[in-house]
């Protein structure tokens, strides 16, 4: 396991930031860890990364306890904190070499991380110079310096434009392919472009832990028409993977259906074949934004 959580607590003063927080993360998975502002996300990461002590519970990173073993924790984890702090002053190579020294890692392996981050173009500059996108590359590269198992990542691509989200997201991707990633972010999207699974918390408890896959299979298709004509319920039953039939006035229909190919075409042909038309049609995806919102609202 890389990661275990277990009845974790936070109390900042009397507020409590994470109450009995549990979950586990096996080597090698990309969890998306998501939830509105003041959730718990950054408490519930400095506390991965021996930056705060908890109040209550075990925490243990790559087989080390945040309490007994802080520095064995921040040896496996590479961290990149929330609005990603930079000296704007240094050059690029002076701020990876500033963290080279803390971690005690050669010079070659910043030629080599700035290659892997994709940092070349403009590894001469200063990081004032550089756009967010750049400087977040920046960030990651010294979260990932000393080569470590786990990354955590605290909002990695709040602020960006899409251009810079769309190659921050695939360098995270291909990143995660031989490390254990944990990603900070309140867009249920983000999940669906990065993550093997999902971990929802709200107010300081969590609130969803599923695959990505399995939320996937759980989505539904709604579907609702208004024929023009009195259509019978036993006749509707014939179209391929309709799931509930329900009337709601007249000759409408609401329709769900366990499949997430497009039914609307479907529709249009079982009309056409039973001598019926369609006035209106209205088509709805279940998705997981509307989870997230039931779950957290
Ligand atoms: P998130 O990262 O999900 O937005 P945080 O972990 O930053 O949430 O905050 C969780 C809760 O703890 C919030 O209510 C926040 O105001 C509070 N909090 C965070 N840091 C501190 C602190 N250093 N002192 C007091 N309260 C804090
Ligand atoms: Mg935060």
């Amino acid at each position: 396991m890389s990661i275990l959580v277990e009845n974790t607590t936070k109390l900042y003063g009397k507020q409590k930031a994470l109450n009995q927080v549990s979950f586990e993360i096996p080597s090698g998975e990309i969890v998306g860890f998501l939830g509105p502002n003041g959730a718990g996300k950054s408490t519930m990461m400095k506390i991965i990364t021996a930056y705060i002590s908890k109040t209550k519970g075990t925490v243990v990173v790559n087989g080390f306890d945040v309490d007994k073993d802080p520095l064995e924790v921040k040896r496996s984890v590479g961290y990149l904190p929330e609005h990603n702090p930079l000296y704007l002053d240094l050059y690029i190579k002076e701020y990876l070499k500033f963290h080279a020294e803390i971690h005690k890692v050669n010079k070659e392996r910043i030629e080599e991380i700035i290659e892997l981050v994709g940092l070349s173009p403009e590894q001469n500059k200063k990081i004032s110079q550089l756009s967010k996108g750049y400087r977040q590359r920046v960030g990651l590269a010294a979260a990932l310096l000393h080569d470590p198992e786990v990354l955590i990542l605290d909002e990695p691509t709040t602020g960006l434009d899409p251009n810079q989200l769309a190659d921050i997201r695939n360098l995270i991707k291909e990143i995660g392919k031989t490390k254990t990633v944990l990603l900070s972010t309140h867009i249920m999207q983000e999940v669906e472009a990065m993550c093997d699974r999902v971990i929802i918390i709200n107010k300081g408890e969590i609130v969803a832990d599923k695959k990505l896959e399995d939320l996937l299979k759980d989505q539904e298709q709604i579907i609702e028409v208004e024929f023009d004509l009195r259509v019978e319920k036993q006749l509707l039953q014939k179209i391929p993977n309709i799931k509930t039939i329900d009337n709601i006035f007249n000759n409408t229909w609401h329709l769900t259906f366990d499949t997430k190919n497009d039914m609307r075409a479907q529709i249009f042909d079982f009309a056409k074949d039973n001598g019926l038309r369609t006035l209106q049609l209205q088509q709805k995806i279940n998705s997981l934004e509307s989870l997230f919102h039931n779950l957290t609202n």
